[in-house]
């Protein structure tokens, strides 16, 4: 069965799709995007993910390429063409192509692309043992809450994270408090049990996992804080985390050369991951 993509309308081949060379996302990265999970079937916090496509459009003053409700429909056609029952969903959305010219162009038709691929979602190797990160300065422009394709410095960070043999890179600020991963959000839990994670603010990307996390804990009556922390704490912490669409709640059992907690993924994240995996598959939680 061959691979399908979404281009511009079509169904294409995977290996055709093809957008034009002056398409501004190639020229500029003046494009946006979204990766939505698919787990059984059901794209899982899509109201999120098409909520923040749409504020990072109005950020940029980009036009939709479609409606909304179409653009659910197509996404549940290529999951159904490329029979992804878990995997996931990417959409990316560029302002179109034009004369190169920095300045937005005006009446321009948007780029789509959709593309569906499967994957396992709950590789044992990390969700049993948890997986390490590194730190790295965050060199990032100041607009991060933009899901924007312009990603050089976390392919750069994802880079030196293999490199070191780690999964993820926590970017730091100047100020030594971490900001996120460079594709998850960052999150410890202190001595106490306390939950705790960056506000959403210019300096991340909040991501729709995270909400979700945080409306899960308080629904499990769990606390949590949202304040930025330091790598220092994140070193005496009990447990770390990392989350995203693909991720869901990651346990982080290394940061850097240290040890988190007793080494294995903590408790709370173990109730989270859980949790969230219920709240996704639509399979109700049993009481605790
Ligand atoms: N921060 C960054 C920089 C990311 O790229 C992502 C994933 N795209 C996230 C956080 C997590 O966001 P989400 O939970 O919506 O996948």
């Amino acid at each position: 069965m061959p691979r399908l993509a979404y281009v511009n309308g079509a169904y294409v081949p995977h290996d055709k799709g093809a957008v034009h060379i002056e398409d501004r996302g190639f020229q500029f990265a003046d494009g946006v995007y979204e990766v939505i999970t698919v787990e059984q079937g059901r794209l899982v916090d899509e109201e999120g993910h098409l909520t923040r496509l749409a504020r990072s459009l109005a950020e940029l003053e980009m036009d939709w390429p479609m409606t909304a409700r179409s653009l659910r429909i197509v996404m549940r056609e290529l999951i159904r063409r490329n029979r992804v029952r878990d995997g996931i969903v990417y959409l990316q959305i560029t302002r179109g192509s034009a004369p190169r010219d920095f300045a937005y162009p005006a009446g321009v038709t948007p780029t789509i692309v959709m593309t569906a691929r499967r994957m396992n979602l709950h590789p044992p190797e990390r969700t049993e043992r948890g997986v390490s990160v590194i730190t790295i300065p965050d060199i990032r422009w100041k607009r991060r809450d933009i899901k924007s394709v312009a990603l050089l410095p976390q392919a750069m960070g994802k880079q030196k994270a293999r490199t070191a043999g780690a999964f993820e890179a926590w970017q730091v600020d100047d100020d030594g408090f971490i900001t996120e991963g460079c594709s998850s959000n960052a999150w410890i839990v202190t001595k106490d049990g306390v939950l705790v994670t960056r506000p959403a603010s210019n300096l991340i990307l909040n991501g729709i996992t995270r909400q979700s996390l945080l409306r899960i804990a308080g629904e499990l009556g769990l606390s949590y804080e949202e304040r930025p922390f330091t790598t220092e704490e994140a070193y005496e912490a009990k447990e770390a985390f990392i989350s995203s669409a693909t991720t869901y709640a990651m346990p982080v059992t290394q940061i850097n050369d240290r040890v988190v907690g007793n080494g294995r993924p903590g408790d709370l994240v173990t109730r989270l991951r859980a949790a969230y995996r219920s709240y996704a598959t639509g399979v109700p939680r049993h009481a605790a």
